[in-house]
């Protein structure tokens, strides 16, 4: 069986769920890789929940030189390793960077790319929502390596194995690469919630809560949530934009999304249809949110969340 190269999206060693989702779906293609780009000690201990969750061997791209840089060296680093390797697929999480580097490696390696995959069967067959959620496509590559970048919670999590064998993998970085220099990188103020694109779970709020997002925030917190918002609460400035789901905003997937005083426009459904429960509460029992729910509250969201909220706690 052919290797199968999972990208690892990790902050400082913390290796995020979304890449062991991927090494979930690495398992159906084939034998799973991890592909850590960072210091070899970081490599190191970041292999054995990698290898618990399916890495067979983790090479270890050591980023001393490129880290201060953007997506270019990494692209190059990972064409080496595919020449080195020859996998059956390469795996990416679908963020800024996963995408941009896919990107860049499919015209270095003459490999099909397909992105913001929601699903990807044994065959390598890929489904993915598009139009605005108005269409489901299943596509395969049909040229070179398939590279397919996968959206946050599209696979389970399974632990399966034991601490992935670590490889350090010298890549060579040419200067052309090295274009583009990171000059300053702030972590944003923790807010102690899960990061939005990758939460299990999402709670959001629109121009219904009339700027008071606390009951959103309170069941969001009972629930181990992410907020989100629609345009119209980002655009009054009730939220920042990094909280917009949408076509213009985030796009999530979780487990369930809680939609509060959202109408349901199709650019706001863009961002979060593809999530596996909707539940929908608003006031007007007309609203076109209630179309794509499967479970909706006609009510003000003011009293339903608190009551919800309290409920949850009890429990
Ligand atoms: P509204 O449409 O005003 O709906 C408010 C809802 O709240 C109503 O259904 C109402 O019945 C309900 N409500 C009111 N009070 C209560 C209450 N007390 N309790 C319960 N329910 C209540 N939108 C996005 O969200 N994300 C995007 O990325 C995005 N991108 C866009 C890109 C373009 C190019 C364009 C043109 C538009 C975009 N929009 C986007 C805007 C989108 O078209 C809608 O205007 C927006 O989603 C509406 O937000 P809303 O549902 O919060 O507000």
């Amino acid at each position: 069986m052919s290797e199968v190269l999972v990208v690892v999206d990790h902050v400082d060693g913390a290796v995020k769920k979304p890449t062991f989702e991927l090494l979930t779906i690495a398992r159906r293609l084939g034998e799973p890789s991890a592909v850590f780009f960072g210091s070899p000690d970081k490599g190191a201990e970041a292999a054995e929940k990698l290898g618990k969750h399916g890495a067979e061997k983790v090479y270890v791209v050591d980023d001393a030189e490129i880290k201060g840089y953007l997506v270019a060296p990494k692209a190059e680093a990972l064409q080496q390793l595919v020449d080195k390797t020859s996998p059956a697929a390469v795996l990416f999480v679908s963020g800024y960077e996963g995408k941009e580097v896919a990107a860049r490696l499919a015209i270095k390696i003459g490999a099909g790319l397909i992105t913001d995959a929601v699903d990807v069967d044994d065959s390598g067959t890929t489904t993915q929502s598009v139009f605005a959620g108005s269409y489901t496509v299943k596509a395969k590559v049909t040229q070179g390596v398939p590279l397919i970048t996968v959206k946050p919670n599209s696979a389970p999590v399974e632990e399966v194995g034991a601490a992935g064998t670590v490889e350090a993998f010298a890549a060579t970085v040419s200067d052309s690469a090295k274009k583009a220099q990171i000059v300053a990188s702030q972590p944003r103020k923790a807010s102690g919630r899960p990061e939005l694109t990758e939460a299990a779970i999402v709670v959001s709020g629109g121009r219904g809560t009339g700027g008071d997002f606390a009951p959103i925030e309170g069941l969001a917190d009972a629930l181990g949530a992410a907020v989100g918002a629609s345009r119209a609460a980002v655009d009054s400035g009730w939220m920042p934009h990094s909280f917009q789901v949408g076509q213009t905003g985030k796009v999530v997937s979780p487990q369930l999304y809680v939609a509060n005083g959202i109408s349901g426009a199709i650019q706001h459904r863009a961002g979060m249809q593809t999530s596996k429960t909707i539940v929908a509460v608003n006031k007007d029992e007309e609203a076109p949110i209630f179309e794509l729910v499967d479970f909706g509250v006609v009510g003000d969201l003011h009293k339903v969340l608190p009551a919800a909220t309290e409920a949850i706690v009890k429990h």
